[in-house]
């Protein structure tokens, strides 16, 4: 049966060349970077060479980067320091955010008192930078956490501009940046983002590893204590192989990332064209979105919505929800309930998610398949 996975926003297919770093380290390079021998050194150079690597295609310097276990415990661990370290009081986030950070946020508010503000979303997906700059005029020490690229709608925020209204309100502004690195370039000399953070299976790389970049002399402490890994920042025995395939997997990214990403555009495009032909009356959700993601409302019968996934997953036909359908009953996802209305909530929604591994028979499959569907 042919397959067709648009579903790469969730997670995407190791690189090959990826695979065959890791399994090279794997097989042949096992020390632990903390030992002293010959093996121990050979992997303590693996580690610095793929932070400096990895520094590079953001600009960073490579004592700017801390490896931790996922893009999850990045968000948690500078959400947490910032709060209990840092002496933030406030948080600002808003409700379209991955859950990593919304409810690190609520955990926070709970634990520790702090005061956490919602910025606006407008209907199209944007954040309210008109009602940051209100809620920042309120002094008090604070964490901004908004994302860089939406996971569910693909919107982009400007991070520059973000990043100097957070400079001019002294603001701390940590900015989940899993769904764009490795796809829009980013200098953290030119963005004065204070922390970002990465998932290197969302550009190719292994489950099981990302990393933070941490502004020098930020102050963050560890979210965990034991060994000197990480200068103390992040304890326990460095993932070599998964460092490494992180670091190929970012190097091929921003190596291709002007190929790749007109690429996926023109496939971006045609998706849209073909569901202008068959599905008049379907709309996009999100303005200004990534090249990779399209988020879509279909003009389908609300009797759809519960087996749409199902029907296609039949077909072999990988795409993510827009909807969740829990137990029976439908509930909306958070992003898209904060921007739809409630018609279209209603209504079935997908995300469809490329990578440069697709091509244009994915989407004829995947298109043939939602035609079965409708009926
Ligand atoms: N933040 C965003 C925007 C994501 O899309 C994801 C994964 O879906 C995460 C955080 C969590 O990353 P990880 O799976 O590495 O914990």
């Amino acid at each position: 049966m042919k397959k067709a996975y648009l579903d790469n926003a969730s997670t995407t297919p190791l690189h090959p060349e990826v695979i065959l770093e890791m399994t090279k380290i794997l097989t042949e390079d096992y020390g632990n970077p903390s030992s002293t021998h010959s093996l121990g050194r050979n992997a303590k150079s693996i580690l610095e060479l793929s932070r400096k690597s990895i520094a590079k295609q953001i600009n960073a310097s490579a004592s700017e980067i801390i490896f931790t276990s996922c893009g999850t415990e990045a968000n948690n661990w500078i959400m947490h320091s910032a709060v209990k370290d840092l002496k933030v009081v406030r948080i600002i986030t808003s409700k379209i955010e991955h859950h990593a950070v919304l409810y690190t946020a609520i955990a926070l508010q709970n634990q520790y008192g702090i005061q956490v503000d919602y910025v606006n979303i407008k209907s199209n997906g944007e954040v309210d930078l008109t009602h940051l700059v209100e809620l920042l005029s309120e002094e008090k020490k604070t964490l901004v956490s908004l994302m860089h690229v939406n996971n569910e709608i693909g919107t982009i925020m400007d991070l520059d501009r973000v990043s100097q209204i957070c400079r001019e309100h002294h603001a701390l502004f940590h900015s989940d940046t899993v769904q764009s690195i490795g796809k829009i370039k980013i200098d953290v000399q030119q963005t004065p983002v204070d922390f970002i953070l990465a998932s290197a299976h969302k550009f190719h790389g292994p489950k099981g590893v990302g990393f933070a970049f941490v502004r020098k002399n930020a102050g963050l402490q560890p979210l965990f204590f034991g060994g000197e890994q990480e200068k103390g920042q992040r304890a326990g025995t460095e993932a070599i192989h998964q460092i490494a395939g992180m670091a190929k997997a970012l190097e091929l990214s921003c190596q291709n990332i002007e190929t790749e990403s007109q690429y996926i555009a023109s496939l971006k495009d045609y998706t849209i064209e073909k569901l202008k032909t068959h599905f008049p009356g379907f709309k996009i959700n999100g303005e200004k979105t990534l090249y990779t993601l399209l988020n879509i409302v279909l003009p389908f019968d609300e009797s759809k919505i519960a087996m749409l996934l199902f029907h296609l997953d039949m077909k072999g036909i990988a795409v993510s929800r827009g909807s969740a359908c829990q137990s029976g009953s439908i509930r909306p996802s958070h992003v898209l309930a904060e921007m739809l209305s409630a018609d279209d909530l209603k209504k079935p929604s997908i995300r469809i998610s490329f990578s440069h591994f697709n091509t244009k028979e994915d989407i004829d499959l995947l298109i043939e398949g939602l035609r079965e569907i409708r009926g």
